[in-house]
């Protein structure tokens, strides 16, 4: 596929989670941990939610509202780090952050959807929209 069509698709890909969030809004069960951040450059204002169970990640929501790319962020990690087990998920978001800082990352196929951020690392302005849902779950986890 030519590289203008990758980017094409990528924008597509996006624009579809930003419009059609899947796991959004916060579930009211005390079993679920929580982690509320902000990206102030921009006005995203996300908040995390997890339930771990046995080392899992059986659910991972969020909430709130910022840019396309902040909101439609969110939405991929959700569908892509569900029921990982902790360590992998803690790789995956390590991986992320490599990707958008602009190094390239190997073993892609463990990003899955979350590669059609790979053209943020061209606008630094943007790493926090790209950055601020899987800091905010690597705080949420970081603690459990
Ligand atoms: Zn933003």
């Amino acid at each position: 596929m030519a590289h203008g069509s990758m980017e094409t698709l990528y924008r597509q890909v996006i624009m579809d989670h930003y419009k059609n969030p899947r796991n959004k809004g916060l579930a009211d069960n005390s079993a679920y941990q929580q982690f509320h951040i902000k990206n102030p450059t921009c006005g995203d204002d996300i908040t995390i939610q997890v339930h771990v169970e046995n080392g899992n990640l059986k659910d991972i929501r969020h909430e709130g509202t910022g840019c396309s790319i902040c909101c439609a962020s969110a939405s991929v990690m959700t569908t892509e780090l569900k029921n990982d087990s902790l360590e992998v998920a803690k790789d995956k978001i390590e991986l992320f952050f490599e990707m958008i800082k602009g190094h390239s990352v190997e073993p892609s196929e463990l990003l899955g959807d979350a590669v059609v951020f790979e053209g943020v690392s061209k606008y630094p302005q943007r790493y926090k929209c790209a950055t601020v849902a899987w800091q905010a779950l690597k705080e949420v986890i970081g603690n459990g």
